[in-house]
């Protein structure tokens, strides 16, 4: 038996260890053809199959009848920031974005250089501890989209419910706790999420587009650079990642086998529940940095009072076998990512160090 670090890291995370198995027992030869899925066309009836079953699992599991289309697209939730405004907003149509962390941040700055923006509501005067409240957040009747950021990764926080936006599109990244528990889509006109949390390895990034927003898009864009390229195509303009797109295709059915977005919203809250105890349970040793309605599923963080501490933290976790519990260097103190494939027995496991560690030093 290999030995599994508990892992914790943000991103690129931990992977279910059984869809690892899967892929390294089909590696070499893909399903009988004598060859890996590396090695042939991405027009080949083995890949179209893996694609097209992919797109049908994340419309499955997201409970999306029709409307909207799912693409794979390359270059990160990062060439997201800017294929939206590029695509979406008309000379003097401005673009809201909801200021909640360094995520959102990049993306109004990104936006910044393509077209009008506004800040429609922001957590920085709560040093991001919070997500504002959706009431505050201003929805300009003439704005070409509402931006939010679902869950930002870096602080910790997380909406518990999202924005109403009326007849302006709901834009959502999603990239930190997309499948972490279940979406009402329809108040998005688009949600979009890099691969390399919650759905699979790097390289694949999801969009999930309404047809409406398909119809009226910018023209005179690079091609790649426009969603009804990819849409047309069933993305496959051009040669997919198709390695990617293998893996979250098995993530999609380990989902699907452990019961669907229910299950992992409940196990998700099982299991954050173990560690944020330990945060609140420990007579203020562990200072969680988020504000309790605004914690996140998927990004625990917290500090401890000194920083020499905080060094013994890391370093004694890392002794013994966990991973990726510094937190990012923005923020600085501790961060656990949970995502979906992070066992619930690692969580426990992680409790119980905190518990161990602050009964020894608190
Ligand atoms: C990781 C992350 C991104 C950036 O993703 P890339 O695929 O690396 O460009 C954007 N938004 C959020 C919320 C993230 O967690």
């Amino acid at each position: 038996m290999t030995k599994r670090a508990y892992n914790f890291n943000a991103g690129p995370a931990a992977l279910p260890l059984e869809v690892l198995r899967q892929a390294q027992e089909e590696f070499v030869d893909f399903q009988g053809i004598g060859m890996s899925i590396m090695e042939i066309s991405h027009r080949s009836k083995q890949y179209e199959q893996v694609n097209d079953e992919a797109q049908a699992l994340i419309k499955e599991l997201l409970g999306i009848k029709s409307g909207y289309e799912v693409l794979f697209l390359q270059g990160g939730a990062s060439t997201q920031f800017a294929m939206i405004p590029m695509n979406f907003q008309k000379p003097g149509q401005a673009a809201g974005y909801v200021l909640t962390g360094s995520w959102a941040d990049k993306a109004i700055k990104e936006a910044q250089g393509i077209g009008e923006t506004y800040v429609a509501a922001s957590g920085q005067a709560s040093g991001f501890r919070r997500i504002p409240d959706l009431g505050e957040i201003e929805v300009r009747p003439d704005a070409a989209y509402v931006h939010i950021t679902s869950n930002e990764t870096i602080a910790g926080s997380q909406y518990a419910a999202y924005p109403d936006t009326g007849s302006v599109p709901l834009i959502g990244d999603l990239s930190s706790d997309i499948l972490c528990r279940p979406v009402d889509v329809s108040k998005f006109a688009l949600i979009y999420a890099g691969a390399q949390k919650n759905l699979g390895p790097s390289g694949v990034t999801v969009s999930i587009i309404r047809d409406d927003l398909l119809q009226n898009e910018a023209k005179h864009l690079p091609t790649m650079l426009r969603y009804g390229t990819h849409s047309k195509s069933k993305s496959l303009y051009n040669t997919p990642p198709v390695y990617s797109v293998y893996i979250m295709n098995l993530v999609l059915k380990w989902i699907k086998g452990n019961g669907g977005l229910e299950a992992m919203e409940r196990i998700n809250r099982d299991k954050t529940k173990l560690i944020y105890d330990a945060i609140d349970g420990s007579g203020g040793f562990y200072q969680g940095l988020v504000e309790a309605d605004s914690r996140s599923l998927m990004n625990i963080t917290f500090a401890i009072g000194s920083e020499e501490l905080e060094k013994k933290f890391i370093q004694e976790s890392e002794q013994q076998g966990f991973v990726g519990l510094k937190g990012h260097r923005d923020v600085g103190h501790m961060r656990a990512s949970t995502y979906n494939a992070v066992p619930y027995e690692s969580c426990k496991a992680l409790a119980e160090f905190m518990n161990d560690f602050r009964q020894r030093n608190g």
